[in-house]
């Protein structure tokens, strides 16, 4: 057993705490049943004493003085000590019933002046003769009043060896039983924990075999409700997403690669072709302008990648703040018309509301360009692009509508995946990575705003992103 172990831990505070409260329960034990006994000599010892006294004050001094005699006679085989003492003028103190074994039992001097004030009320005292038994005798001291001054102590004494016996027996007993309880209970303990753990071994088991090659393998709770099988519901379920996210990983490298590897195979052809022989001016320029787009698009790619990285990552701080959205829009709109006008498009801005959100503006330039873009992209020369920016239900609607070649019903849900194109085989200078839209989607979910896209093919797209309106903290 692992001495670090909860089990061994447990173990260790169970008999610690259980070990205290026999103490305790002995002790209290002992202390109750030693009460009780001495409660009950006392109770021998002060009828005796009161039978004594009621000689005393029934008959003559000398009919009680040869009573008593006879009596203490009687008791002295049952180990009953009986002794009279008679308080003259108030002070002094004499036997006139000695007793050889209760002899020092006459009150101390000091407790002389206690006596002559001392109420009716009874007292014990523990008398040690060694000589008699190696127990102490147990003494009531009774006092007598006559006309209302204390004149005689009845004393009556017993030794203790019985009950000191039945107390040794009594310790014995508790001594013996109380380890015996202690091992017994800590052993019970032991084999009940040991269940409770032993599935938390085969969870460390299972654990183990987990590695990111073989995240297959799941734990089986068999059925427990109880927090063990919580437990292990929980850590397949961390291993499920931990296995969907490692395969998402694998997925996303071998497509990076093979993305990045596309344009690079295109520059080698070309500069292979043209190296294969002496070529014309104009064709070694066409191959460069070639060479010179596809590396363009390498760094778009690694540029888009980079960006993603920063926002799952958080390696950049944005600042969220109360930004006019509004501005940003016109900003990013003035920019990207150019563009959309070389290519013949027309561009329509139906409305833009002076709306406010909270946001990063470095963002939502972001979006709003990635978004145009695409709709410069997809639209044929002669179709048109129309932008908003309205409330709608306590949002900023920001809507960006185009006449181009739209994207069919089933490949809808997948437009937001990285690297997902609808037209893979696209070779020309609109042939996009793939990234454009999941970086959308980022920006998006980090502004707590909703997209939705609706699309037909040959008649248009239409992109609708729900933005939260600022509001004061
Ligand atoms: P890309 O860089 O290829 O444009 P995106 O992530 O921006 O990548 O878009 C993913 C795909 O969704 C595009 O390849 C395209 O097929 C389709 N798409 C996006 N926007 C539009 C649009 N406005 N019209 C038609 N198809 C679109």
């Amino acid at each position: 057993m692992k001495f670090k172990s909860i089990r061994f831990r447990l173990i260790l505070w169970y008999v610690l705490i259980l070990g205290i409260i026999i103490l305790i329960a002995d002790f209290f034990l002992y202390n109750s049943f030693k009460k009780s006994l001495i409660d009950s000599i006392d109770n021998t010892l002060y009828m005796l004493a009161e039978e004594v006294e009621h000689t005393i004050l029934k008959v003559s001094a000398n009919t009680w003085r040869r009573e008593i005699k006879n009596v203490r006679d009687e008791f002295l085989t049952s180990r009953f000590f009986i002794q009279v003492l008679e308080i003259k003028k108030g002070k002094e103190i004499q036997r006139i019933i000695p007793s050889e074994v209760l002899a020092g039992s006459v009150y101390p001097e000091s407790k002389k002046d206690i006596l002559l004030t001392l109420r009716e009320t009874p007292e014990y005292l523990d008398l040690a003769n060694k000589s008699l038994s190696i127990h102490p005798i147990r003494v009531i001291l009774f006092p007598v009043e006559k006309e209302h001054v204390i004149t005689y102590i009845i004393q009556v004494g017993t030794p203790l060896t019985k009950t000191y016996q039945a107390l040794e027996g009594l310790s014995i007993i508790l001594l013996i039983a109380g380890p015996f309880m202690l091992i017994l209970s800590s052993l019970g303990g032991f084999l009940i924990l040991g269940r409770a753990i032993n599935p938390v071994k085969s969870v460390v088991q299972a654990a183990r075999q987990i590695t990111t090659e073989d995240l297959a393998h799941r734990i089986d709770s068999k059925g427990r409700e109880d927090e063990i099988g919580e437990l292990i519901q929980t850590f397949n379920q961390m291993i499920s997403r931990l296995q969907s996210s490692v395969e998402r990983i694998k997925e996303f490298s071998s497509d990076v690669s093979h993305e990045l590897k596309t344009p690079l195979t295109i520059i080698r052809g070309e500069v292979e072709v043209a190296l294969r022989k002496e070529r014309e001016k104009d064709q070694y320029k066409e191959a460069l302008l070639s060479v010179h787009e596809e590396a363009k698009r390498l760094e778009n790619i690694i540029d888009n990648l980079l960006f993603l990285s920063h926002i799952d990552f958080q390696e950049t701080q944005f600042t969220f703040e109360k930004t006019p959205f509004y501005e940003v829009l016109i900003n990013e709109l003035q920019k990207i018309q150019q563009l959309g006008e070389k290519k013949n498009l027309k561009f329509i801005v139906k409305e833009i509301e002076a709306l406010y959100i909270n946001g990063d503006s470095q963002l939502l330039k972001r979006l709003i360009t990635n978004l145009i873009d695409n709709a410069i992209k997809y639209t044929p020369p002669g179709g048109e692009i129309e932008i908003s920016l309205h409330k709608h239900n306590h949002r900023a609607l920001l809507e960006i509508r185009d006449t181009g070649i739209g994207i069919p019903k089933d490949l809808l849900p997948f437009i937001f995946d990285r690297f997902f194109r609808v037209d893979k085989s696209r070779v020309d200078e609109n042939r996009g990575s793939g990234l454009g839209l999941s970086i959308v989607k980022r920006i998006a979910e980090l502004h707590g705003a909703k997209i939705k896209v609706d699309s037909q093919p040959n008649r248009g797209t239409r992109v609708s992103v729900f933005f939260p309106l600022y509001t004061l903290p």
